[in-house]
């Protein structure tokens, strides 16, 4: 097997606490090793130990992947005009769900998956190397089946997400709905999907529905997440905790008692930016989950409705300016943060064993990223120790 040294990293963020260099393991005039795919050494540009090739990265600074642990791929059409109207003041609602629904439902499977590996590339320009996705926009049997089959060939982080909302020919029969889900709509997705999600919120499902879904996908194999407290200061989280999800998405609307419980299981809190600014809501205080102890990661959302961002460099820039987290953080949640909200071992971090999933950054630093927001500083982004996508600067 060959070797590959990557050398002269300004900075190079580890995420490796065991190095005693701060929350991120940044290490400066770094040098790592990557052989058939895996991180086999770290250390300094000096002390590097010959390898069969050599990479100079001449004073670029190096991160590791960013993990999106929260997007919506799967779809068809534009809400764009939707958009134009909120901005000019109108206020989000989940109905417009219902629109991507139509566009999802009427595309062939061909634009389907040709809009997921348009928004793919898109995440490996912006270095997003490991990402999940979900279906929520069928919502019916063939059409959730349909989307699953087409997102299992672009990662193995697929969630079955029948209860998104209600369509509107259940409108007044949630109920039976929720049957339709956890019944025979389960049954028929399950085999493709890793995780179970679902809205519990105003106007999506209430605590006992988003129970039923959950514990139906539970039996079924799948692990839980959900998409808690957007809207409302519900019961979301109070269910994550209580079922042992893996995350609590959103939780933009937050009371003590549910930084509590996150604080004390093992449920990451994702945040989602890119919600907040597409809707012009109200950001949560990362700073209420960090100090209480609670594990905060950072995802896109990248949905057409009310996140249509595939950059999580910009999550981080508005998490940074607008959720305060600092710096460091930000890039922590976005990277290793999300690794743990999927329960992801082998992703988010550069150490010894780890898959060499990693981006090359023109700048001298993490920090950059924040600092010059809506700037691409994207050079080189690698999965596995292979170069999947490479800028013309
Ligand atoms: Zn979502």
């Amino acid at each position: 097997m060959s070797t590959t040294l990557f050398t002269d990293i300004a900075s190079l963020v580890t995420n490796d606490v065991t190095l005693d260099k701060g929350l991120l393991g940044e290490l400066n005039n770094a040098a790592f090793i990557e052989e058939s795919g895996q991180i086999i050494w770290v250390g300094s540009s000096a002390s590097a130990p010959s390898a069969d090739s050599k990479v100079s990265l001449e004073g670029k600074s190096v991160i590791p992947g960013f993990v999106d642990s929260h997007a919506h791929l799967v779809f068809a059409g534009d809400r764009s005009l939707e958009f134009e109207a909120r901005m000019s003041g109108r206020a989000y609602s989940v109905g417009g769900i219902m629109t991507t629904v139509r566009a999802t439902r009427e595309a062939t499977d061909e634009e389907l998956d040709q809009n997921i590996a348009t928004q793919v590339v898109e995440m490996y320009r912006g270095g997003i190397t490991t990402f999940e996705t979900k279906g929520g926009y069928g919502l019916d049997v063939e059409h959730e089946l349909r989307s699953l089959k087409l997102a299992v060939a672009h990662t193995e982080d697929v969630t079955f997400l029948g209860g998104h909302v209600v369509p509107e020919e259940y409108k007044g029969r949630a109920d039976s709905y929720v049957d339709l889900v956890k019944g025979e709509m389960l049954e028929a997705c399950a085999p493709y999907a890793r995780w179970v999600d679902v809205f519990c919120d105003d106007g999506a499902f209430d605590y006992e529905q988003s129970k039923a879904i959950l514990q139906a996908g539970i039996a079924a194999g799948l692990l839980p997440r959900i998409h808690a407290n957007q809207l409302s200061q519900g019961r979301g989280v109070e269910l994550a905790v209580e079922l042992g999800c893996a995350s609590a998405d959103h939780c933009t609307h937050l009371s003590a008692k549910d930084i509590e419980l996150l604080a004390g299981s093992n449920t990451v809190a994702t945040l989602l930016p890119g919600a907040e600014f597409s809707t012009r809501s109200e950001y949560p205080d990362a700073r209420r989950l960090v100090r209480a102890g609670v594990t905060v990661a950072l995802a896109t959302d990248c949905n057409p409705g009310s996140s249509y961002t595939s950059s999580m460099a910009f999550c981080i820039a508005v998490a940074v300016r607008d959720m305060h987290f600092t710096p460091e953080q930000a890039l922590w949640s976005a990277t290793l943060g999300g690794a743990k909200a999927l329960q992801r071992e082998d992703v988010g971090s550069i150490a010894i064993g780890k898959s060499a999933d990693f981006v090359v950054l023109d700048a001298p630093s993490f920090r950059h990223i924040p600092y010059r927001p809506g700037v691409d500083l994207v050079v080189e982004t690698f999965i596995s120790g292979t170069s999947i996508y490479r800028s013309n600067k």
